[in-house]
């Protein structure tokens, strides 16, 4: 039978450095999703000195997360945008799962699955703080695990890379400690929404992306 696959509309949950990004700039690239990535959104609209950014530069400092309302707003923008996506970052508090709900019930767009990676906290601290990022794209690298050819410069564009200014270890701590106290309880709200799947972070890149694909039932690589 031909009958077309629905969309792909993912959530990835998981603690910052479990590789939420890497994964998704991958199932982008395969799998022709949109990652609608909430801190490269705002990191770009910090860049451009929008009234957005203005706001969110404060909270992205300390470690801290952006208010509700201004990440809902910016979102359900995005949301009307694509039939399939892969939401990387969002949501972080349960107010914001809630909205996304709304959203996406208002939209006809249910989700297919919410995907916890994670990893154990000292691999968290020891991929934050060796990470080099794109400021342009949001590709990112490390030192030690996925070095770019030539330091400080992204393989695929040949632009700068920068250390971003949050993953000072001071400032790892304080997001890591965000994370437990705002977004780990998401984790119990898409497991009682039986929407919840888990995929373990720690390995290489290709490994934990194959035992994705198997996870959301995307091995061959079948466009969404
Ligand atoms: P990320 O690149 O996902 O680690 O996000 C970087 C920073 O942007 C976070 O530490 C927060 O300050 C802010 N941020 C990103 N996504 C959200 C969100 N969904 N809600 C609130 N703040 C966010």
């Amino acid at each position: 039978m031909n009958a077309a696959k629905p969309p792909l509309r993912l959530v990835f949950l998981g603690p910052p450095g479990a590789g939420k990004g890497t994964q998704a700039k991958v199932l982008e690239e395969r799998l022709g999703l949109r990652q609608i990535s909430t801190g490269d959104i705002l990191r770009r609209n910090v860049a451009e000195g929008s009234e957005l950014g203005r706001k969110a530069k404060p909270y992205m400092e300390s470690g801290g997360l952006v208010p509700d309302d201004l990440i809902i707003e910016m979102m359900e923008a995005e949301l009307a945008k694509d039939d399939a996506f892969l939401l990387d970052g969002f949501p972080r508090t349960v107010a914001q799962a809630r909205a996304l709900d709304a959203a996406l019930l208002r939209l006809g767009k249910p989700l297919t699955a919410a995907v916890l990676i994670d990893a154990s906290r000292p691999e968290l601290v020891r991929r934050l703080t060796g990470r080099w990022t794109n400021p342009r794209t949001g590709r990112s690298y490390h030192d030690e695990f996925n070095p770019p050819k030539t330091a400080k410069i992204d393989d695929e564009d040949g632009g700068p890379l920068v250390q971003r200014p949050d993953d000072t270890p001071a400032v790892v701590n304080e997001r890591l400690a965000t994370y437990d106290e705002k977004t780990a309880p998401l984790i119990e709200y898409y497991r009682k929404a039986g929407s919840l799947v888990r995929v373990d972070g720690l390995g290489k890149i290709a490994d934990v992306t194959s035992a994705l694909l198997r996870t959301i039932g995307a091995e061959k690589g079948a466009p969404a």
